[in-house]
């Protein structure tokens, strides 16, 4: 999946402004490509694990929706460790479809990094940041 360099910091930035929580939200694209970065609130506002708020995340499918993007990723924070799902991540992955994006404030190197979740199993999927 290609990821502007723009959307790419939007998450960054969101990902400082939540810490030490977590943060949490929705990339809209169509193409193979992200489009738009959406914040959603995370319904639980803590540091180890994510659920982004229903109200937000119906009031930004519905903003896809009328700018004709799809559900591309679903994205959120480590603060203070890799960008790889934890076991909370993988239980909860509840889309077997879709991209689950992690930014990291703990890994300069790969502070970004994109997976599918399906059954329990992790799968990298190559992310192309432009
Ligand atoms: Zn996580």
């Amino acid at each position: 999946m290609r990821i502007p360099r723009q959307i790419y910091e939007e998450m960054l930035d969101h990902a400082r402004e939540e810490a030490p929580n977590e943060c949490c939200g929705l990339i809209g694209g169509s193409d193979g490509a992200a489009r738009t970065a959406y914040r959603a609130r995370n319904a639980e506002a803590s540091p180890l694990r994510y659920n982004l708020d229903p109200q937000d995340q119906f009031r930004i499918m519905s903003e896809m929706e009328e700018k004709g993007e799809e559900l591309s990723a679903i994205y959120h924070s480590h603060t203070a460790s890799p960008a790889y799902p934890s076991q909370t991540d993988i239980n909860l992955a509840a889309y077997p479809d879709a991209l689950y994006l992690i930014v990291s404030l703990a890994d300069g190197e790969r502070a970004l990094r994109g997976f599918r979740i399906e059954d329990g199993e992790v799968s990298e999927i190559d992310l192309a940041v432009e």
